[in-house]
């Protein structure tokens, strides 16, 4: 049996985004599940717009989102000279040529068909031209003599059978004038030394597929199969924008979306099994296949992320949430200073409150929102709608509550239960009349987890003297 090489072939020219991840996952989905191998090459040939930081930013969102690569990363601007080995290849073997037309005969060429209405094309000038015709001190490029009758076909495994006419196709430059490889000629001889099987990635890349075929026969090397998926729109249907959600997955991170949550939103992206919404990892390649990927494009929604996220938080391991909170604290505005309050001490108590504080996040800021009574100092920033709570008839409770709280032999939140059910019923109030101010004395908030679990993490020290900052004077 064939052994499935895929690959992640990302351009570093710009963040890693939502689209380019997801088609990552189903590369790693795919090799994972045929017990494959995925490889990532880094299509660094545009020397201008390559950078450092995007190639960082690949990496790091790959590696936070869980999606590991196998054997060493390959860098395409370091085989350049193996792309032009090739080309000569096919030149010496009669299927490339020389080619001399000037700039301003590409022009016209360009203008000519742009006049009788048909896509630019290469006409073939140099094609059956001798070299010896060659205008001297021109550099020529090499193109490819591409077969001129019959058809390419590209069996696609989502898009099906793509057949276009040769005649459409032209004789298409492998390598410049500099001697440096287009990406057309690139990919080709990077997935053939690669071993790549099957090449995955977005339905705007059917066309080259077609003129990377043409490579292909050629060189007389089998073409791998090929998997064309849809893009990813927007939820109005028009192409993904930012507004839309065409974020770096760094930016989703810092948003707070945990990598599990966003790689099962981001499966069901163009891929889906029956109703089926959530599924592990170890599910979701059990499952996957490339033949239940769907034609039309899908489409990204911020509110089904959240909600998928949320879901995530409310049944992950508390101390995973913990640490999903570390992770982020470096990437987020005031993270430093959180990260600095975070003493063990107060890392114990915010694991004692998660259960109360997942039930109301959809996200790990508002996780770090929910533990921000535990990381608060005295006294308490009171937000305004807490403050309204805090009558002068609301602090006379605060101080009964204190005294009878105080007097409390031991500090768990069954006790503090029943003390202040025992105030509101000596008081003749309810029970909320009491809470209520409570939980802004203690949170500075109008929610919190509940109100006796949050004393108890508090503990007995920290919460009367919470209490006793807002007593009356
Ligand atoms: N480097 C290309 C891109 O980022 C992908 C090439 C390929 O997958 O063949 O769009």
């Amino acid at each position: 049996m064939m052994t499935v090489v895929t690959r992640f072939a990302p351009s570093p020219t710009g963040f890693l985004h939502i689209g380019g991840a997801r088609t990552a996952l189903f590369n790693w989905l795919y090799a994972r599940k045929t017990g494959g191998k995925m490889l990532l090459r880094i299509e660094d040939t545009d020397r201008q717009r390559s950078t450092t930081e995007a190639i960082d930013a690949i990496l790091d969102g790959l590696s936070w989102l869980g999606l590991g690569w196998d054997d060493q990363t390959i860098y395409q601007f370091a085989r350049a000279e193996r792309h032009a080995e090739v080309a000569r290849q096919l030149l010496a073997a009669g299927r490339a040529y020389h080619c001399y037309a000037t700039p301003e005969e590409l022009d016209e060429m360009r203008a000519l068909a742009m006049k009788e209405g048909r896509p630019p094309r290469y006409d073939g000038r140099w094609r059956d031209r001798d070299p010896s015709e060659a205008p001297p001190g021109l550099k020529p490029v090499i193109r490819l003599k591409a077969r001129q009758d019959g058809e390419t076909v590209v069996d696609d495994l989502v898009q099906g059978r793509v057949v276009i006419p040769n005649k459409d196709l032209d004789d298409l430059v492998l390598l410049r004038s500099d001697g440096t490889p287009t990406y057309m000629h690139a990919v080709v001889v990077d997935d053939h030394d690669m071993g790549i099987t099957h090449i995955i990635r977005g339905v705007d890349h059917l066309t080259n597929a077609a003129r990377q075929t043409q490579i292909y026969e050629a060189l007389g090397w089998p073409v791998p199969a090929m998997a064309h998926i849809p893009l990813i729109h927007g939820p109005d249907g028009a192409k993904l924008s930012k507004r839309h959600g065409a974020l770096g997955v760094e930016q989703y991170r810092a948003l707070g979306y945990l990598p599990e949550a966003l790689r099962n939103y981001l499966v069901r992206l163009g891929w889906s099994q029956g109703d089926k919404e959530f599924f592990s990892t170890e599910e979701m390649i059990e499952a996957f296949d490339l033949s239940a990927v769907g034609r039309s494009p899908a489409r990204f929604d911020f509110a089904k992320l959240e909600a998928v996220n949320g879901h995530y938080i409310r049944h992950a391991a508390d101390d995973r949430l913990l640490a999903a909170i570390d992770d982020i604290l470096p990437h987020i505005e005031g993270g430093p200073d959180i990260a600095a309050a975070l003493t063990p001490a107060r890392r114990a108590q915010v694991l004692k409150a998660m259960p109360g504080i997942k039930e109301r996040a959809k996200t790990v800021l508002e996780l770090i929102d929910g533990a921000g009574f535990i990381l608060a100092s005295r006294p308490l920033a009171v937000d305004d709608k807490a403050a309204a709570l805090l009558s002068p008839e609301a602090r006379g409770h605060l101080a009964a509550l204190h005294e009878r709280l105080a007097a409390l032999p031991e500090w768990t939140a069954a006790a503090t239960d029943a003390a202040v059910r025992a105030e509101a019923e000596a008081r003749g109030v309810k029970l909320g009349m009491l809470a209520q101010p409570l939980r802004a004395a203690l949170t500075g908030r109008t929610t919190s987890p509940g109100i006796f679990d949050v004393l108890e993490v508090l503990g007995r020290e920290e919460s009367l003297a919470r209490i006793a900052d807002q007593m009356p004077a």
